[in-house]
């Protein structure tokens, strides 16, 4: 059965039902605590397999694992002042069985003011950078107001990785190959499109010097935050005293990163930006079934059709995962299930395909039919998956690029971003402090559109004047309304 919500017609609407039971079951929000949701099994194979690219990722580039309390003492928070924006955010934790804690402790937001107090004391000397950890697989609690699953959560999955260098030439490149990690992992092997953008002075991390972060656009316009790099500088090490002894034993403060790819984000991308009106599309790499086999028969051939589908079973899955659904259902309703979860490639077997020693298969993309043959099926198989990536890459990219307009004027920007959405590239004064008031002035008067920043690498020049104030603009920005 197809979704009741149409993608083209109310995104939001389709998006909370194909996340629900009667979509692709994937997140439960009737756990009972507004924000914190019951993963089910398919969202939770999905994520662990990124997740997975992610971790091999970053532990080729030299990072290990560590794993933290979630609970946190509370004055590590009081001690990067920066930091303490989070404050108001914190859930915090104030008894233990009957008797009151005599220090309040709070729960994880991210991992800066827990993680930065052990590396204090485990750095000791030059020999130890450059230090590289990484946390995964864990959750961070932020008190939001508004939540939604895979969006924003009070819970949400939670992947950082942390580096100390001598200097801040280390960081710098630690901050680009962070971005190539993204490349090759969001946009090559999910097909999801995206844009680095340095953020606004403004707009930074709480205590960075710099705020590099990956949007990509929703089918409703609405940017998607995926990931972010930031270049800590000095910052976080005076405030948690991360230094270490140098060549000639004399103290110094460690150069910072911390990069975050959002395990929850990249999720709400992959289900919104592929997803159609039968469910979701999902790349071969990424399925947690990759082939589903569904045998097609009238009672008589039951037997032979059987067994042929148990044998390829067995023969695929040595390469592939796979799942013969024997299960009792209508052939009609397996269709329907299994492309709703988005498995990507369907195998039909009846007596017509024992007989030609052929089989049909169905790519879920394009839900074409194409009949091939028994001895050349791996080879089909593997140039469908590949077929099927490049087609949602492109239409993924089609839409990215056809939503990126140029706003001269207010009138115009006001108008993209209350129709189509998308990207509005204008012209602005400054994304120093000094442009903020202008910032806050496209924000107030579009309804919610926020400045994500200039285009990192690309050094796009300003021509005419600042979009909100008339002065003559120094940069050209990407104004967007975000998740
Ligand atoms: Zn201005």
């Amino acid at each position: 059965m197809a979704l009741k919500n149409k993608k083209e017609k109310d995104f939001s609407e389709w998006f909370t039902e194909i996340v629900s039971e009667s979509g692709a079951k994937l997140a439960d929000v009737r756990y009972g605590v507004q924000g914190f949701v019951a993963h089910r099994p398919w969202a939770v194979k999905i994520m662990r397999t990124y997740e997975q690219w992610i971790e091999a990722d970053v532990e080729s580039d030299g990072y290990e694992p560590i794993l933290l309390p979630v609970l946190v003492p509370k004055k590590n928070i009081e001690k990067e002042k920066e930091h303490v924006q989070f404050s108001p955010e914190l859930f915090w934790v104030e008894r233990m069985g009957d008797s009151k804690l005599d220090e309040p402790l709070y729960m994880r937001p991210t991992g800066e003011s827990q993680i930065y107090p052990m590396y204090s004391l485990w750095i000791r000397s030059w020999k130890d950078l450059p230090f590289k950890k990484y946390q995964s697989r864990i959750s961070v609690y932020r008190a939001e107001s508004t939540t939604r699953p895979f969006l924003r959560g009070r819970e949400f999955m939670f992947f950082e990785t942390h580096a100390v260098y001598k200097n801040h030439e280390g960081v710098l490149k630690q901050v680009t190959k962070d971005m190539k990690t993204c490349e090759a992992i969001v946009r090559k092997k999910l097909g999801i499109p995206f844009f680095f953008f340095k953020r606004p002075e403004w707009d930074k991390f709480a205590g960075a010097v710099d705020t590099f972060a990956a949007d990509t656009l929703m089918p409703d316009g609405k940017v998607n935050q995926i990931a972010s790099t930031h270049d800590l500088g000095q910052k976080f090490a005076k405030a948690y005293d991360i230094a270490f002894l140098d060549e000639k034993e004399q103290k110094q403060f460690g150069w910072q990163t911390t990069f975050g790819p959002g395990i929850w984000r990249i999720m709400a991308a992959l289900v919104g930006i592929h997803g159609d009106n039968n469910g979701l599309v999902l790349p071969f790499e990424i399925a947690p079934t990759q082939i589903v086999i569904l045998p097609v028969f009238f009672d008589k051939d039951k037997k032979a059709v059987d067994k042929k589908c148990k044998e390829l079973e067995k023969i695929l899955s040595e390469k592939f995962r796979v799942k013969y659904d024997s299960s009792e259902n209508t052939a009609g309703w397996k269709f329907n299930e299994w492309e709703m979860l988005g498995v990507p490639i369907r195998l039909e077997i009846g007596p017509r395909e024992i007989r030609a020693k052929k089989v049909t298969l169905v790519r879920r993309d394009d839900r074409k039919k194409i009949t091939v043959s028994e001895k050349s099926l791996e080879k089909e198989i593997e140039k469908a998956a590949a077929g099927l990536l490049k087609s949602i890459t492109k239409k993924a990219e089609l839409f990215f690029d056809t939503n990126i307009r140029d706003a001269e004027s207010f009138d115009k920007l006001k108008t993209i971003l209350s129709g189509n959405r998308g990207f509005a590239k204008v012209n602005l004064c400054s994304v120093e402090i000094e442009g903020q008031a202008c910032a806050d002035k496209v924000q107030a008067e579009t309804d919610g559109g926020k400045v994500r920043g200039t285009l990192y690498g690309k050094n796009e020049k300003a021509t005419g004047k600042c979009v909100a104030c008339g002065k003559p603009a120094k940069v050209i920005v990407y104004v967007a309304k975000s998740y």
